[in-house]
């Protein structure tokens, strides 16, 4: 259907976790573009964790998303139309699509893919924000060295997958922590960690983390927050580091957890960091250039979980929640 813009915007705050009743569709015209302005149709779109923070109450780090405005989300695209300067018809862009199936977008605000670095599917996966994300956080919040024992929550997520196998790249000792005997059995047979830690079916994970970690740990990548990150602190050695990248235990939280175990960074001094993957733009080419290498060589893949249709978006969203993605979670919109 050509000039339709079929979209979904935002109903209502979610209390909780989000669910598709926050969410309404609807179509609109599609807006010509003016001038430094792309019309695209959207091929995949990113869903992420944040995104519960742009549709809250509480805080968030970037602009709340407003009711009756559509869905913000990151993805990629093929351009349709354009009036800005470096884009043509049929370039493959990424930016900031959101929940809608033509977009107008900012050129300025919007990349065209170097596929020259990877597959379309690698600029979702390994060249994507998630592998920026898994990069900066290691490299600069952990200063990852050879021969760390490396802890990565979310291990099977976007995110961790990433971070486990820059860990062994770098030639750590890595140790996953994952929910569910599939993903440990990924983690373990597919990615090549050391450990792997289902969190489900451990009564005890400070026991657990202390069973596959014996000599502790040097760099506890945490994607989670909450009594896990309680867990991973009574695991640390002296000089550890912790990258402090997500909570994910604590989104829609009505009462946030406080962590229990800080207390012991006074017996053995460690450092905890956090970061926003965004604030290390003007270094996203280091980035890539290494992470493409990596692809290249073999070394770094990601498995992505492709849910089919624009209409899946609002229930794709919650799944990251419940632990029902298996891989980097991409909604895919047009072929
Ligand atoms: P993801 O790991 O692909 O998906 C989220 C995963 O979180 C789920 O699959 C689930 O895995 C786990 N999870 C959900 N609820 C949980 C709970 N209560 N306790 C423990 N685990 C839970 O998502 P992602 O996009 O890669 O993001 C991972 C983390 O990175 C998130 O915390 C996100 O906010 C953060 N992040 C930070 C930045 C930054 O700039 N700092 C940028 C991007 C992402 P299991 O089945 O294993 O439980």
């Amino acid at each position: 259907m050509r000039n339709a813009n079929r979209r979904y915007t935002l109903r209502s705050r979610p209390a909780g976790l989000p669910s598709p009743e926050n969410f309404a569709a609807d179509t609109v015209p599609i807006r010509p573009p003016g001038d430094g302005e792309l019309l695209v149709e959207t091929m995949y779109i990113s869903i992420d964790p944040a995104m519960r923070s742009w549709i809250g109450e509480g805080p968030a780090y970037t602009r709340r998303i407003e009711i009756g405005e559509p869905m913000r989300a990151g993805g990629i695209a093929r351009v349709l139309e354009s009036r800005a300067d470096g884009f043509a018809p049929g370039d493959v862009v990424q930016g900031r699509v959101g929940w809608q199936s033509h977009p107008t977008l900012r050129g300025r605000e919007t990349q065209r893919l170097d596929l020259t670095l990877g597959s379309l599917q690698d600029w979702l996966g390994p060249l994507g924000t998630s592998a920026l994300t898994a990069y900066f956080g290691l490299r600069d919040v952990g200063e990852l060295r050879p021969g760390d024992r490396l802890l990565v929550s979310t291990a099977a997520g976007g995110v961790g997958q990433i971070a486990v196998q820059m860990g062994r790249i770098e030639g750590c000792r890595v140790v996953g922590i994952a929910g569910g005997p599939e993903k440990c059995r990924f983690l373990a047979e597919e990615l090549g960690v050391d450990a792997a830690i289902d969190y489900k079916a451990e009564a005890d994970l400070t026991a657990a983390i202390r069973r596959a970690c014996p000599d502790g740990v040097d760099v506890y990548f945490d994607n989670v927050g909450g009594p896990m990150l309680d867990a991973a602190l009574a695991n640390m050695r002296s000089g550890g580091r912790i990258v402090c990248c997500g909570r994910i235990s604590q989104a829609g939280a009505a009462e946030p957890y406080g962590i229990r175990n800080l207390g012991l960074m006074g017996g053995r001094p460690m450092r905890m960091g956090s970061f926003i993957v965004f604030d290390y733009n003007s270094r996203y080419p280091e980035a890539r250039a290494w992470l493409s290498a990596q692809i290249k060589a073999g070394r770094l893949r990601q498995r992505l979980h492709v849910e089919h249709g624009l209409d899946r978006a609002p229930h794709a969203l919650g799944m990251l929640f419940r632990g029902e993605n298996m891989g980097k979670l991409v909604v895919r919109v047009a072929a």
